[in-house]
């Protein structure tokens, strides 16, 4: 479903991703985690194309991200993508929120689009906020209506990005549940998050990322029982001491 083959990107004279190379399969969840700083943002984001690289090159089911006819919207109706800071239009409903792209950039029929944004705004537990502006609305539930418009799109992968980390503790659970949900229903999935408890009960995979490179991929179970590099352990005992 997604390819890295040797991704470089660099910040001026500073080397961001150092030749990062990963396979996620289909129906996979792959929890991307490491140290603040290491480059999963920019990593996931390259992904969509909301940043680019310089070398290497990423494939979302059979489109190369990095070429100059990249068709930008096709690509990111197959990646849909979560964000920490949720990103939802403040001058839009959340039924509208969801309906939008799939209007613009979608050729579907209106009332399947509107039907279909309402079977999701169900599915993430907000069917009775639909007429609500994001204001109105907690950042579990904003969070929980983002997951939905991505979902709109009806994407062949959903990207996270620390989706989580901007929450009160209390609204952290809701939307895991969300993406649990989604997991089981077997969405590939490729999540950049510090909820080992997530990570523990729903990855197939993690990609552990220091400084700019994949140190360790491999299976969620192997990881945890700690057969993963040296940095890999160290960053396991720090978030144990330092959880959410
Ligand atoms: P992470 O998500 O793992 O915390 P990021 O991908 O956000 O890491 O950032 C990796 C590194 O790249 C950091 O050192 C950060 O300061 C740097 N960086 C990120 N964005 C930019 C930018 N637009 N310009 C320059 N440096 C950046
Ligand atoms: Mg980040």
């Amino acid at each position: 479903m997604i390819t890295l083959d040797n991704v470089t990107k660099s910040y001026g004279a500073f080397q961001v991703l150092k030749g990062c190379s990963a396979e996620i399969g289909r129906g996979e969840v792959v929890v991307v985690c490491g140290p603040s700083g290491s480059g999963k943002s920019t990593l996931i984001k390259c992904i969509n194309a909301l940043e680019t690289f310089e070398g290497g090159q990423i494939w979302v089911d059979g489109m190369a991200v990095r070429s100059g006819k990249t068709d930008h919207s096709a690509l990111r109706a197959k990646a849909g993508m979560v964000f920490q800071s949720f990103e939802l239009f403040s001058h839009l409903s959340i039924l509208d929120n969801i309906m939008l792209a799939p209007r613009l950039v979608q050729k579907r029929a209106k009332d399947e689009i509107r039907e279909h944004a309402k079977t999701l705004l169900r599915r993430v537990g907000l069917e009775r906020h639909a007429d609500k502006y994001p204001i109105a609305l907690s950042g579990g539930q904003q969070q929980r209506a983002a997951i939905a418009r991505a979902l709109a799109m009806k994407p062949d992968v959903m990207l996270f990005d620390e989706p989580t980390s901007a929450l009160d503790p209390e609204m952290v659970q809701e939307v895991l549940q969300v993406m649990t949900e989604l997991a089981r229903e077997g969405m590939t999935m490729m999540c950049v998050t510090h909820e080992m408890g997530f990570a523990r009960q729903v990855a197939t995979r993690i990609l552990f990322v220091d400084a700019g490179e994949i140190v360790d991929d491999c299976p969620a179970a192997e990881f945890f029982a700690g057969r993963c590099s040296v940095r890999a352990q160290a960053f396991l005992r720090f978030e144990a001491d330092h959880p959410g």
